[in-house]
């Protein structure tokens, strides 16, 4: 059956084969990515649809806190639920897979190792990948910033470089929100101990070149008594094993160089047909289906609303359940609803020494607004794993306490 047409008559359906009818005509719905907008999806939708929730990873992990694994404040494991859990909650089937390509004419999605989920409708949720524009070397010799695994590693670095007798030099590429909040939490790790260059390099005219000039002055002023450079208006050439080459400047030293360069649609979209360009996002309606298939919703980081989105995940919570009540109003022939975002301001952490509270042309700072970070993460991590007892319970309690205690510790 197709997104649109006639859901079919459940009672004479009952009456002719009892109960395999019943379970084969619940209408098969498949999301791909289970994180915030995919979670969300499936947390909306009920037992009346035969749901399977798809995701290469077995942990849902909590993005805008990543940051926090560079200084220690967080461990993995405080970032990270289990997804099979919260699939298994919501009262549907969580498989871990690889997606090669959602064949939507067919109904199908396709998975790595060969195989075939068959769907009635699919919510895709798949979210971004690091854009590196082409730099070469940038793949290879820098780490990314886009998942707990990449910050606990890029934590492990500092740690090794910390232990290492003599200087070090630490390069972050881009200078929007990802960089300042690494920049931060090194500074939180590092301290007043000295033996550590960090240098910043930013293309854009100012540090988070879309945001209020007030906050490029802040971090320039709060970095005053460190060892750090900003190189704004300056472009990353390469990228190679013992540093950075940049436009109009010497070669930067690197031992450890982080790339938070921004953020591009994945290849999947292009190659199932729902995107137009590599790299770019899949176009949508308002109600946030494909404009190329009628039986495909596309939510989260991947949608390329026809007004376009800050790729925040508080949207991309509000995308999930706005497409899993389209694709049921879909399913029954009824007309869809348009989503309408809710903004709400960005809280970006600067390690110990600030948060800047962005709302539209507004700022606000205070290192007090780290706590209000805090809240939204211990509050919406609890929201999305009740701790009703159990693992859940005695992993609210873990995410809760060590936090407070690693921030009261950190210097
Ligand atoms: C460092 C950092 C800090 C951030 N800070 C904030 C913040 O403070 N506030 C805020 O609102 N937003 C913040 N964001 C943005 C926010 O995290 C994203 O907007 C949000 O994660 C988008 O959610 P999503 O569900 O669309 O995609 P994602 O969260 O990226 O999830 C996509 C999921 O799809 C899965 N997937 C992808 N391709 C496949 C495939 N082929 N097969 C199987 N599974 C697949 C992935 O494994 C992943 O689980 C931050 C992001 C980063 C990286």
């Amino acid at each position: 059956m197709r997104l649109g047409d006639r859901p079919p008559d459940m009672k004479s359906m009952r009456r002719a084969e009892p109960t395999i009818s019943r379970r084969r005509r619940r209408p098969r719905i498949v999301i791909v990515g289970a994180n915030f907008a995919g979670m969300a999806a499936a947390q909306h939708l009920d037992a009346r649809y035969a749901v399977t929730i798809i995701d290469r990873s077995p942990w849902f992990e909590w993005l805008p806190n990543i940051h926090e694994l560079l200084s220690g404040v967080k461990r993995p494991g405080d970032l990270r639920l289990p997804r099979a859990r919260l699939v298994r909650r919501a009262g549907h089937r969580f498989v871990r897979a690889e997606i090669v390509r959602i064949d939507a004419p067919a109904g199908v999605v396709l998975t790595s190792a060969g195989r075939r989920i068959p769907f009635d409708a699919c919510i895709v949720a798949v979210g971004g990948v690091d854009e590196t524009f082409g730099v070469p070397g940038a793949e290879r010799h820098a780490l990314g910033f886009k998942s707990v695994d990449e910050c606990a590693e890029i934590g492990r670095r500092l740690a090794q470089l910390a232990r290492r007798p003599g200087r070090a030099s630490v390069v972050i590429v881009g200078g929007g929100f990802e960089g300042i909040e690494a920049l931060g939490e090194i500074l939180r790790r590092q301290g007043d101990r000295p033996g550590l260059t960090v240098s910043l390099v930013e293309a854009g005219p100012r540090l988070m070149p879309n945001s209020p000039a007030v906050i490029d002055r802040a971090v320039r002023r709060h970095c005053a008594g460190h060892d750090v450079r900003f190189l704004t208006g300056t472009r990353v050439t390469r990228v190679t094993p013992m540093g950075v080459r940049v436009t109009g400047g010497k070669p930067l030293r690197s031992d450890l160089t982080i790339w938070t360069g921004g953020v591009k649609a994945p290849p999947l979209l292009r190659a199932s047909g729902l995107a137009d360009h590599d790299g770019k996002w899949a176009p949508v309606t308002q109600a946030l289906r494909s404009k190329h298939h009628d039986n495909v919703f596309v939510v989260g980081d991947a949608a390329g609303l026809p007004q376009p989105l800050g790729k925040q995940a508080y949207y991309a919570l509000q995308m999930g359940v706005c497409a899993a009540g389209n694709v049921g109003r879909s399913l029954a022939g009824r007309r869809l609803r348009d989503f309408r975002p809710s903004p709400k301001g960005m809280l970006v952490a600067f390690g110990a020494l600030d948060t800047f509270l962005i709302a539209g042309r507004s700022v606000i700072a205070s290192p007090a607004l780290a706590a209000a970070k805090e809240a939204v993460f211990q509050v919406t991590m609890a929201q999305l794993d009740p701790p009703l007892g159990g693992d859940a319970l005695r992993g609210a309690a873990r995410r809760f306490v060590g936090t407070a205690r690693r921030r009261l510790l950190s210097p």
